[in-house]
């Protein structure tokens, strides 16, 4: 159970004062559900209004706070006039400027003859001193509640600077004192506040360089969050270490049968990732292993010769994907190459329901099912294998730990796989999965064509989609992902919409549409007339990003490919060039590009190496690029940004190294703090490892 210390931040952010049933989806919308969101949504800049000049040295385009009395109101003549307000001083005057002003307000606000605390930018205008919508308008005994250093909160729509910075001062009254679970002599050592301190000093700085992203508060809480993280992933580890194994060994009967009927030699990267899953199976501990390999490295085949030595030796095997879709494509790739071994495959998703779905459970409930592929449906509660002795899951970056544990509940001491083609830097693997064993199939299957990238304007559309049509006749078939659009899958869909239309029009019944509001059948549909050749042109949103298999597939376009990120490229870019045809992949840009964006198209272009690609992706990642943070799947960092607190990881792995060798169930003083702090960073799935609370 979480500390009820916590309890004030684990509520509903509407609970907030201030915070009606309007305005509460917009608060969430900017921070997240809970009042701690609300915490962390750090301030992205100041407003220093100390400077409190005369008028006469009020400096052009600075902010100023500045004492003033109120001369005249002068009302606008016209709507497109602005309303002025003239005040002074004994060193000059100045204009007050409003437009679509109200008038019985202002008058409230700045009573003639009476003086005034004003804060803005100061404009110079025609040898006059001017201030346009003036942030700040107070009596001048609140004269100190103006003259601060004032935070600045990214924002979203219909929420203003104002109305955000009060809300978060409500949220700080409720932040508790919190035991420290940092080590005494590594928190002396850098400096740092308790973490209420850190936290009071963003939301409050005493001074620009306070909100720093390198500064101490910062960085106090970026290895906070760094330390949960790795402290989370170690616990799982150790419960799944702890856990006894069973020995499987290598299959010498169904493998080679299965192996004989592959149209293909394995190559090297397979053989030795094959090797390293089967000495790991052997073991009588439990295996959890990455297999990390680009897409169309051909993970699904290893992934099945493994599932074979769980078969062979009388058990069961799941493969588990994101997608319905992929599900299917997996169980397609699977049955055919089994069938003569005499295996029994069968496909569960959400999809499956009554009878046919009864029919499922009992066979796998008997055992007369060997392999179980499909979606999260695998480890729903009424999901019962006779005996599963292995799990593959698929693109786990899309599942949790959480998931991961309840897939291996269902059965006795399960060997986990876990596949991902989303190369992965070192330094976010250390992240993501810790200190997880990896094989990487860095090596790809013989035959594949290089895929040729080039990156236009959406200026010159009229020439793409000529050059569409043009290889269309010629009979190639082409996927046409859509803009993805900000925080709303709404919008990705009108905008998917209306490329389909707009190539409809040109094209006809050649051109399709898929995206991830659809259901099942009606995608399946879709994907199949694509993959038949029925249909030439498959206009996406990202749904068809992970895993699908279409080789005739050779032209890829993606607009506004600026706003991917460059893992979700990569991603994308690999669903062509998978046969025997030239590819390309036209990934298209709205301009003006930043320079940022501009180098990272470029990399795209240079390389298809996935590797480099997401070493550079870190490398690039800025503040604005959160979008393909967020979007490329790995875990997101509230506090914690690698390319600034990079160095703060290894740290933090290193401390909860140390804490676990010490005390493994988090019982101390300090175990209990800890168990706090993983609390906080919602952690939970990792606690409830622990024997005790
Ligand atoms: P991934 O899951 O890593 O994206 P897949 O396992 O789906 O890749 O493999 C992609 C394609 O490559 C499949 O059509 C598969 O049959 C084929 N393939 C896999 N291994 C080899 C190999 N060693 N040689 C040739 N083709 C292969
Ligand atoms: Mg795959």
């Amino acid at each position: 159970m979480r500390p009820s210390l916590l309890n004030p931040l684990f509520a509903p952010i509407g609970t907030l004062p201030g915070i009606g049933p309007k305005l509460a989806p917009l608060y969430e919308r900017l921070a997240g559900p809970k009042v701690v969101d609300l915490l962390w949504h750090l301030p992205s800049g100041v407003v220093d209004r100390r400077f409190s000049p005369k008028l006469a040295q009020a400096p052009a385009g600075k902010v100023a706070t500045l004492i003033v009395q109120v001369d005249a109101h002068m009302p606008s003549s016209s709507p497109k006039r602005p309303y002025r307000v003239r005040v002074s001083d004994e060193t000059g005057f100045a204009h007050l400027v409003f437009f679509h002003a109200r008038e019985d307000w202002l008058r409230r606000q700045l009573p003639e003859g009476e003086w005034r605390v004003v804060s803005g930018v100061v404009e110079h205008f025609n040898n006059d001193i001017q201030i346009t919508h003036p942030d700040h308008v107070v009596p001048l005994a609140d004269k100190d509640k103006v003259t601060t250093i004032e935070p600045v909160y990214p924002l979203t729509g219909g929420l203003t600077a104002k109305m955000v910075a009060k809300t978060v001062r409500g949220a700080l009254e409720r932040v508790p004192e919190l035991p420290e679970w940092q080590d005494a002599a590594w928190f002396a050592r850098q400096g740092w506040s308790d973490w209420k301190t850190a936290l009071q000093s963003l939301h409050q700085p005493p001074s620009e360089q306070a909100i720093a992203e390198d500064g101490p508060a910062r960085r106090r809480l970026a290895f906070d969050e760094l330390l949960a993280n790795q402290l989370a992933l170690m616990l799982v580890r150790a419960h799944m270490r702890k856990l006894k194994g069973r020995p499987i060994p290598v299959s010498t009967r169904l493998r080679p049968q299965v192996m004989a009927a592959l149209p293909f030699a394995l190559t090297g990267a397979q053989s030795r990732s094959l090797a390293e899953i089967d000495s790991d199976m052997a073991e009588p501990l439990r295996m959890l292993r990455l297999l990390q390999g680009d897409v169309g490295s051909g993970k699904t085949v290893v992934a099945l010769l493994a599932m074979l030595n769980a078969v062979e030796s009388g058990a069961q095997a799941a493969l588990m994907a994101p997608t319905e879709i992929l599900a299917r494509q997996h169980f397609d790739t699977i049955s055919p190459l089994v069938a003569g071994a005499g295996l029994r495959v069968a496909l569960l998703t959400g999809r499956d329901k009554g009878k046919a779905r009864q029919s499922i459970l009992a066979d796998l409930a008997s055992g007369d099912i060997h392999v179980l592929i499909g979606t999260h449906a695998l480890f729903q509660e009424d999901v019962a294998y006779a005996d599963l002795a292995f799990a593959v899951i698929d693109e786990q970056h899309r599942f949790g730990v959480h998931q991961r544990l309840e897939l291996a509940s269902k059965g006795q001491a399960v060997d986990m796989l876990v596949m991902t083609a989303t190369p992965i830097p070192r330094t976010l693997l250390l992240t993501s999965y810790g200190d997880m064993d990896a094989s990487r199939l860095d090596e790809k299957p013989p035959g594949r064509q290089p895929v040729s990238t080039r990156v236009l304007p959406l200026a010159r559309m009229d020439e793409v989609v000529h050059g569409i049509g043009r290889a269309i006749g010629g009979g190639a078939r082409v996927y046409w992902v859509c803009p993805l659009v900000e925080d709303s899958e709404t919008s990705d869909l009108a905008a998917a919409e209306e490329r389909h239309r707009h190539l409809e029009q040109l094209f006809g019944d050649r051109v399709g549409l898929v995206h991830g509001k659809m259901k099942g059948p009606a995608k399946d549909k879709v994907m199949a007339a694509f993959a038949t050749g029925e249909l030439s042109i498959l206009v996406a949103t990202t749904v068809i990003e992970v895993g699908v298999n279409v080789p005739e597939a050779t032209i890829m376009v993606i607009e506004h490919a600026e706003r991917f990120g460059l893992a979700q490229l990569h991603q994308l870019r690999g669903r062509v060039g998978r046969g025997a045809g030239a590819s390309s992949c036209l990934l298209l840009y709205d301009s003006p590009l930043s320079e940022n964006s501009k180098a990272r198209l470029e990399i795209m272009r240079a390389t298809e190496d996935g590797f480099v690609i997401a070493e550079e992706d870190l490398r690039l990642r800025g503040g604005g690029e959160i979008l393909g943070t967020r979007q490329s799947g790995l875990p997101e960092f509230k506090l914690a940004d690698l390319s600034i607190h990079g160095e703060l990881l290894a740290a933090a792995r290193d401390d909860a190294a140390l804490i676990l060798s010490r005390d493994p169930d988090l019982q101390t003083e300090r175990g209990q703090a800890l168990r706090t702090l993983l609390y906080l960073f919602e952690r939970d799935a990792a606690i409830h490892t622990l024997r005790s609370g």
